[in-house]
C-alpha cells in the first residue's frame, strides 16, 4: 500500500499543467444570422463573458473594425450591413490576440489596468505587462444624428460671417462660437435645426 503522503504526491502530479489549462480557453465560435440587411450576433454576451472583456468596449472594437454601425440588443448585437461570419470571427480573433492574450505566456488571464491615462494589460499568471491600444468608442450616433446635449470632437473648418467657428460633421454643419480655425474642439450641441447644429465649446 502507497503511504499517503505517496497519494498526495501523486495526486498532485496527476493535476493538470498551465499549458493543459491554456488550451481549455477557447472563444466560442460567433453565431451569426442575417435579417434582412441587418447582421445579428447572436452569441455575443457569451462571448464577451469568455474573453472576460466589457462589452460595450468589444462593441466599440468591432463596429470600428467592421466599419460599421449598430446596436447592443440584449445578448446580441445587430450590426448595420450583411457581414460574413468568417469576418466577424476574424475580427473577435483580433481582438482577444490585442486585448485578452498574454503576449508573453499567451494565457488569458489578464486584466486592463489604467495608469496614468494609459491603458495596460497585466498577466496575473507572469505579471507581464504591455500597453493597449486605446479603442476609440465608435458610435451609433452618427447614424441617427447629432443630439442635442451630447459632446462631439469636430474640427473647426472655418469661421463664419459673424465670426462664429463652422465644424462639419456627417450632413450637419456646427456653428462654435469661441475659436478658431483649424482647432479641434469638444462641442456640446445645444440646439438642431434641421442640418444646422449650435452648439458651445465643453469645459470638462
Ligand atoms: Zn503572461
Amino acid at each position: 500500500m502507497p503511504s499517503y503522503k505517496e497519494l498526495l504526491k501523486r495526486a498532485k502530479e496527476a493535476l493538470p499543467h498551465t499549458e493543459v489549462a491554456k488550451d481549455r480557453f477557447q472563444v466560442p465560435e460567433a453565431k451569426v444570422l442575417h435579417e434582412g440587411s441587418t447582421t445579428v450576433l447572436r452569441n455575443f454576451a457569451d462571448i464577451c463573458d469568455v474573453i472576460n472583456r466589457d462589452s460595450q468596449q468589444v462593441f466599440a472594437y468591432l463596429l470600428r473594425e467592421l466599419g460599421t454601425s449598430g446596436t447592443i440588443d440584449e445578448r446580441r448585437v445587430l450590426f448595420k450591413g450583411r457581414m460574413p461570419t468568417s469576418q466577424i470571427d476574424e475580427r473577435i480573433g483580433s481582438y482577444v490576440e490585442e486585448y485578452v492574450l498574454c503576449s508573453e505566456c499567451g494565457r488569458p488571464d489578464t486584466r486592463i489596468i489604467k495608469e496614468d491615462r494609459i491603458a495596460i494589460l497585466e498577466c496575473d499568471a507572469c505579471g507581464a505587462r504591455r500597453p493597449l491600444k486605446v479603442v476609440k468608442r465608435a458610435t451609433k450616433v452618427e447614424e441617427e444624428g447629432l443630439q442635442e446635449g451630447k459632446v462631439y470632437e469636430v474640427m473647426i473648418q472655418d469661421i463664419g460671417k459673424k465670426g462664429d467657428g463652422i465644424a462639419k460633421k456627417d450632413k450637419y454643419i456646427i456653428y462654435v462660437p469661441g475659436t478658431i480655425k483649424g482647432a479641434i474642439v469638444k462641442v456640446r450641441i445645444e440646439k438642431v435645426v434641421g442640418t444646422i447644429a449650435f452648439g458651445k465649446i465643453a469645459r470638462d
